[in-house]
């Protein structure tokens, strides 16, 4: 009887795998729908070649350059008596579209040009951002600034003098900015900074561990990822602002500190970064797309990391966010059906934010954890709830910062709740 018992019991295992692994490949990821085809395919790639180019026309008047880091400039003519041309290449060409820029321009003698952005493997998205200094910028006047949709081209009226002109994407937040930034929060006696694995170029997959916890007490852990776009300023910008919170003297994040460890990788793909690329590392990968079979340095230096809490028995991961930016302030929660710990944590401090900022658009569109993403890997790795932050590509700075800073004390709050309850 019981050897009965035992082979009906086996059968019954039996076809329950067999229905769960039916609906776990029915869903099998291959791109959402703005990613080229094979995009999950995240072996090396050729990637196109980018010179570093200083370009004189018009008799060596008008002058571009790309000799700094993040900038991405690939030709540059003259096309009549006032209208110059700029050449934009993607690093890879089958890409998003996402077409980063970044370059100089100068004449010596002033001038008033029209310069038209010209790209290949994609059409005008960013609103040019100037700069004199390469560190204060300001979006280009509207009136200054037309595009043409159907050639998928940008056309600026600039006023050129001998100090050069920097014309970008989005305001430069390169290594350079990441320096200063990380150097000062390395002096606070609760972070300590790590280089968990180098990038294929050499550069360091930075690690800030914030915590005030004590020795044998159990804590609860968040991580936070950043930058694996090269092109999401306003992801950037808003790691930044978040961090900063958590790493702040207010009574509520000591508090946070007290109970909880944070694990954050703000600069994911440095050398995607310092190239300029579109989207993709430097061996022409998304690095967003690469959680499954880990095929890159600088995702495998992070999961490496990442996976030294799986046994640890003190620690007990309670929330993964994951920032990016796209053209507006959006939510990417686990769906609803999946049961994550703490189960809807994102949607409810998503309410409170709401409700804090009525005026203020967010968005929220839940998503299966079908593909390989960093959130999808968090979850399925620890069981936690994760979410990809988004923010806008063309939120105002100031607002956006207010938000985050608000996100990051809801969420502590909230977070500090939970792991009183467990
Ligand atoms: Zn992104």
């Amino acid at each position: 009887m019981a050897n009965r018992i035992h082979t009906f019991y086996s059968v019954l295992v039996f076809l329950l795998i067999l229905l769960l692994w039916g609906c776990s490949t029915s869903e099998e990821f291959s791109g959402y729908s703005y990613d080229p085809e094979g995009v999950t395919e995240t072996t090396d790639k050729e990637t196109n070649p980018h010179y570093t180019r200083v370009i004189g026309v018009n008799d060596g008047k008008i002058w571009v350059s790309n000799d700094f880091s993040g900038a991405r400039m690939n030709d540059f003519y003259q096309v009549n008596d006032s209208l110059y041309r700029v050449t934009i290449k993607p690093e890879h060409n089958e890409i998003n579209n996402s077409p980063w820029y970044a370059f100089q321009i100068w004449s010596t003698e002033p001038d008033t040009i029209k310069l038209q952005l010209d790209y290949e493997h994609g059409n005008h998205r960013y609103l040019p951002k100037l700069s004199k200094d390469g560190d204060n910028w300001q979006s280009i006047d509207s009136t200054s600034f037309s595009t043409d949709t159907t050639e998928g081209t940008a056309t600026l009226t600039l006023n050129l003098k001998e100090e050069p002109l920097w014309v970008s994407a989005q305001e430069l937040f390169t290594w350079d900015k990441y320096k200063p930034w990380l150097d000062s929060l390395a002096q606070k006696s609760f972070i300590t900074p790590d280089t968990v694995g180098r990038s294929h170029n050499n550069l360091p997959i930075i690690k800030l561990n914030i915590s005030e916890t004590n020795t044998d007490d159990p804590r609860g852990v968040m991580i936070i990822t950043g930058r694996l776009h090269p092109p999401e300023v306003t992801g950037a910008l808003g790691t930044e602002a978040f961090i900063n919170e958590l790493a702040s003297d207010t009574e509520l994040a000591k508090k946070f500190r007290d109970n909880f460890e944070i694990w954050a990788y703000p600069f994911a793909n440095p050398d995607g970064v310092q190239q300029g690329h579109w989207r993709y590392n430097a061996r022409g990968v998304d690095l967003n797309r690469d959680w499954e079979h880990f095929n890159q340095p600088e995702t495998r230096a992070i999961r490496n990391d990442l996976l030294t809490l799986k046994n640890d028995s003190l620690r007990k991961v309670y929330y993964g966010i994951d920032f990016h930016s796209t053209d507006e302030n959006i939510f990417y929660p686990i769906n609803r059906e999946e049961e994550t710990f703490p189960d809807d944590f994102t949607y409810q401090w998503i309410d409170s934010l709401k409700q804090e900022f009525p005026e203020y658009p967010i968005e929220v569109e839940p998503f299966p954890p079908n593909s390989p993403i960093t959130k999808n890997w968090i979850f399925h790795t620890f069981g936690a709830d994760a979410v990809t932050y988004e923010i806008s590509d063309n939120a105002p700075r100031d607002s956006m910062h207010t938000v985050t800073r608000e996100s990051a004390r809801i969420i502590m709050k909230q977070l500090l709740e939970e792991k009183k309850e467990h």
